[in-house]
């Protein structure tokens, strides 16, 4: 079975052994486009010749092998790449020699000579790593290019604009790619020419002003580098080699790789291709273009294409593309060749294809392919479109899309056709690494404070950009839309927050050099953003844009996707449920495809506004009389809240956990109240106001202060709350039995069938629960016998203490139903305090590696995921077939999805907003565990 991790093309070698003798005796360093049968002999899998060769040169001998029009060339391995780099850049032995053999082989196969003025080869000498880093590393063109090659060429071509332009670039890049001379010298002799003649473009310079730019670099180089610019062809190709080798260490490539979290020690490929031209007349051209749209997902060829034009122009963007399907008019038959390519490699890899090509003199020639990037929207419908194509099977399909792509639906993003409006007018000024999804548009800030303040105190939406993010600077995240960072990894300061917190954010993004102090920051390119300019930042794609792009929100509704996340249920064992407080969310949650309520938190609905004074008069008062006046005018409320929700999900099941938290939580701030106090007190003296209602005042605060402060507690995360409450205030949790069943009587009248599962939170012991489930059946009794329904419902608990995992079986014998608060599980298993740990030290125990992950986002598996399997077990040895189920956040975490799958749970409850996501996660669990077993 082939999978979407090891996206093998058809016929790769099936891992016969190197040739070890071969090997021994002399390292194969050189393999040409038609030998890629033989690097997938040495290297062993496809995997492994993109390894050795890179992508660029496996994917030319790739193609090759499938007999498309590839110009002839060679690859030198990533084994020379890292010999030489070894070696403190000497090529290792025989791999020169073995270079200098594949040129001639080159020569016989095009009938050209390189460096023969009469016959002359030019080649392009080209970087390319296993995994693509656009952009990161160097490429030099027209190699083999001289004074006397030159001649003959104009000679040949009969074009000496044509050869001058060339031969120009040539000498650039070879400036500054090999000889490190700065870009600048070059740019203003450029500039000089194009003012004089009044031009916008290199392009409308004639061939006379490219003649003598061309001496005027030859000069420049010879300042600069204190050197001649070669004339021998193989010098040239010589030291373009070690030039692109050495660039894999370039600053620029390293801080990628650190910033994508690439391995330093891969070594890029050099590729050696017969250059062919696509400026050699209205006959000629040059395109880059995807086998399918990869913004909208949509089954037509998508790019652009320049007429009469080499590679770097339609990239670069100094001349006005045309779409690619002006192609089928233009050149049809050049079109209808590319169509069927384009096919064929999308049946070849089961994949898009983004591919360069170039038409010299209406010859097609294929310069590059590979996997297409692609948005999440154009992802899911790509991912149904060849399943259905039966390119892939449907497993695949679902394998293929990530959980990222669908959590994309779920926040706002940039309208896509303001997003290519603002691109194609040069807004995009930087991309990074895409570490949080959404788009976030802003006004830029250079620091925390001032973020807040604008944000807080202005009003003002605001980008923060930093060099990096610090944990003083949490403040200054939250308060953005977004964040943007020029240094870091996926797994920054930055990046870990702006997840946690859901920011958008793009990190590493190295183009953007930031000056804070004097609050702006210049662009690869040179543009200057000032603090208070406008920001666009897409936190999926990791694209920075200067200005404001208009927003749209997704949804799930959109038909790929729908299908999609039907297939995943097909494939899935675990149940998706939610977390849903309210009959809005229940809806929503259903809508996005939950199946039933794992969690509802009744004590949220005791905050409301005009609840929170009758919650507090509850708590405060001062006789049972009193407090069961109170608790009747919250039993309607409560029977509302649940007559709703039950309502919402029509018979789906619906958890209620009652009231958890620490009763202060529901009173006044304590520091708050001393102040109105001391406050009271001071005008009291100043007799600032009447003096009898002051007292009055006073004397009420004094009263809820005197209560608050006997219920303050040291430690209220483990103080006073859960079941400890329930039995400690027992009518509370009966008023709250009381309209659970009251309202599920109401249903049952109504014919809806259901059966409330009641939870008790935070049990430690079994006691605990026979006490308090004793009490709530003789509440819930009354309450049938008054209604005169028979309702069904049951009694679980929370696993949310060590404690209660390690003796899970004895809990068993009073729950019917278990539910792990990982949370509450995972900041007593560790001892840590959440809030605290994450707004302190967490961040510097996940930078340090102390800690791999924020074990509050995924499970750890190893401490809290060890009880969780304790739980299940125990649990289910005392009742057999026990329903178990997750309902902290990380139930809406793929990783820790996968492991609630493994350890046999029979559904996560999450976030409404997380449902899709884990109906996705939760059939790649099932179909990993799969092709595990195969
Ligand atoms: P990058 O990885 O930056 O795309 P490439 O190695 O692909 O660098 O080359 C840069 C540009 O030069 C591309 O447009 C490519 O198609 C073009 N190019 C590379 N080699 C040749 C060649 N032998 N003939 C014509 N164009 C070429
Ligand atoms: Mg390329
Ligand atoms: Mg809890």
């Amino acid at each position: 079975m082939k999978t979407a991790a090891a996206k093998k093309p058809k016929k790769a070698a099936r891992g016969k052994p190197a040739r070890r003798i071969e090997a021994q005796t002399r390292t194969k360093f050189v393999y040409s486009f038609d030998e890629i049968r033989l690097a997938e002999r040495a290297a062993g899998s496809w995997d492994g010749v993109r390894g050795l060769l890179g992508g660029k040169g496996a994917n030319l001998g790739e193609m090759t092998k499938l007999k498309m029009p590839v110009p002839p060339g060679f690859v030198v391995t990533t084994e020379a790449c890292k010999a030489f780099l070894a070696a403190g850049d000497r090529f290792p032995r025989g791999m020169w020699e073995q270079a200098l053999s594949a040129v001639a082989a080159l020569e016989r196969a095009t009938r050209k000579k390189f460096g023969d003025p009469d016959n002359p080869l030019l080649v392009s000498c080209r970087s390319g790593a296993k995994f693509s880093m656009p952009g990161m590393m160097d490429t030099v063109l027209n190699i083999g290019l001289n004074d006397a090659v030159a001649e003959a060429l104009v000679r040949l071509t009969g074009d000496e604009r044509f050869v001058f332009d060339a031969y120009r670039r040539l000498i650039q890049m070879y400036a500054t790619v090999v000889l490190d001379v700065p870009a600048k010298p070059f740019e203003a002799l450029l500039e000089q020419h194009r003012s004089r003649r009044g031009v916008w473009n290199d392009a409308d310079l004639p061939a006379e002003d490219l003649r003598a730019i061309t001496e005027g670099f030859k000069q420049i180089v010879m300042e600069r580098a204190h050197r001649p610019f070669p004339m021998d062809a193989v010098e040239q190709l010589r030291l373009a080699t070690m030039a692109v080798f050495r660039s894999w260490n370039g600053k620029r490539a390293y801080d990628y790789r650190k910033a994508a979290g690439i391995s330093h020690d891969l070594g890029t490929a050099v590729n050696v291709v017969a250059m062919v031209f696509g400026n050699l007349g209205a006959d000629s051209g040059t395109g880059v273009a995807t086998t399918r749209n990869v913004t909208t997902g949509e089954n037509a060829l998508e790019g652009d294409f320049l007429m009469n034009a080499q590679g770097e122009d339609v990239v670069a963007g100094t001349r006005k593309t045309l779409p690619i399907a002006e192609l089928a008019r233009l050149m049809p038959g050049v079109d209808k060749e590319l169509k069927r390519i384009a096919r064929t490699l999308e049946k070849h890899y089961r994949e898009v294809q983004d591919i360069e090509f170039t038409v010299e003199r209406g010859k097609l020639w294929m310069l590059q392919t590979r996997d297409a990037k692609r948005t999440a929207q154009a992802a899911i419908r790509l991912a149904v479109d060849l399943a259905k194509e039966k390119l892939i099977s449907r497993e695949e399909a679902v394998l293929r899309v990530k959980p990222e792509h669908v959590d994309y639906f779920l926040h706002p993003q940039l309208d896509p056709a303001a997003r290519n409006a603002a691109s194609d007018k040069g807004a995009l000024i930087a991309s990074g690494l895409n570490v949080s999804p959404g788009a976030a548009i802003g006004q830029i800030v250079f620091d925390a404070d001032t973020a807040e303040h604008w944000a807080q105190r202005l009003e003002k939406k605001v980008i923060l950009v930093r060099a990096e993010t610090r944990p003083d600077d949490v403040h200054g995240m939250l308060a953005a839309q977004g964040v943007v960072t020029s240094r870091g990894g996926r797994t920054s300061h930055a990046a870990l927050v702006a997840r946690q917190f859901g920011i958008p954010t793009v990190v590493g993004v190295v183009a953007l050099e930031i000056d804070a102090d004097r609050r702006q920051m210049r662009t690869g390119s040179g543009k200057v953003l000032k603090e208070g300019d406008w920001l666009t930042i897409d936190g999926g794609t990791g694209e920075v844009f200067a200005g404001e792009i208009a927003t749209v929100v997704p949804d799930v509704t959109d038909p790929y996707l729908v299908e999609l996340l039907s297939w995943a249920d097909r494939f899935r064992r675990l149940g998706i449920w939610t977390n849903a407080d309210y009959p809005r969310d229940a809806e929503r949650a259903r809508k996005f495809g939950a199946e039933g309520i794992g969690l509802c938190r009744t004590e949220h609905m005791f905050f409301e506004a005009e609840r929170l004074p009758v919650v507090r008069s509850m708590i405060l008062a001062r006789s049972a009389e009193e407090r069961a006046g109170e608790l009747a005018k919250l039993l309607p409320m409560q029977r509302a809240d649940f007559l709703g929700l039950f309502r919402a999900m029509d018979g789906l099941p619906v958890t209620i956990r009652l009231i958890d938290p620490p009763l202060h939580e529901f009173l006044p701030n304590h520091d708050e109240l001393q102040r109105t106090i001391t406050e009271l007190e001071t005008r009291l003296k100043l007799n600032d106001g009447d003096a009898a209602a002051l007292e009055a005042e006073l004397a009420a605060k004094r009263k809820v202060l005197d209560s608050v402060d006997a219920l303050r507690e040291q430690n209220p995360m483990l103080g006073l709350r859960g079941v400890r409450l329930g039995i400690h205030m027992p009518e509370l949790v009966r008023m709250q039995m009381r309209a659970i069943i009251e309202a599920a009587c109401a249903c049952a009248k109504k014919g809806v069938k259901l059966k409330p599962k009641i939870m008790i939170p935070l049990a430690a012991t079994s006691n605990e629960l026979k006490v308090q489930r004793a009490l709530l059946e003789d509440e819930a009794q009354k309450v049938i016998r008054e209604q005169g329904v028979k309702v069904p419902y049951q009694f679980g608990t929370m696993i949310e203490v060590p404690r209660a995992a390690l003796i899970a079986d004895h809990i068993a014998e009073y729950a019917e139903f278990f539910s792990f608060g990982t949370n509450d599980l995972t900041q007593t298993t560790f001892g840590i305090s959440r809030d605290d740990a994450e707004t302190g030290f967490l961040s510097e125990y996940l930078q340090k590696g102390i800690l791999e992950r924020n074990p509050f986002a995924t499970i750890d598996q190893a401490g809290v995921g060890k009880l969780m399997e304790i739980g299940v077990k125990l649990g289910r040895q005392r009742r057999k077939g026990l329903e178990i189920g997750i309902c902290g956040e990380h139930g809406g975490d793929p990783a820790s999805i996968a492991f609630c799958h493994r350890t046999g749970l029979d559904y996560v409850s999450c976030s409404p907003f997380r449902v899709p996501v884990a109906r996705l996660a939760a059939a790649h669990a099932a179909l990993e565990e799969k092709k595990a077993r195969r």
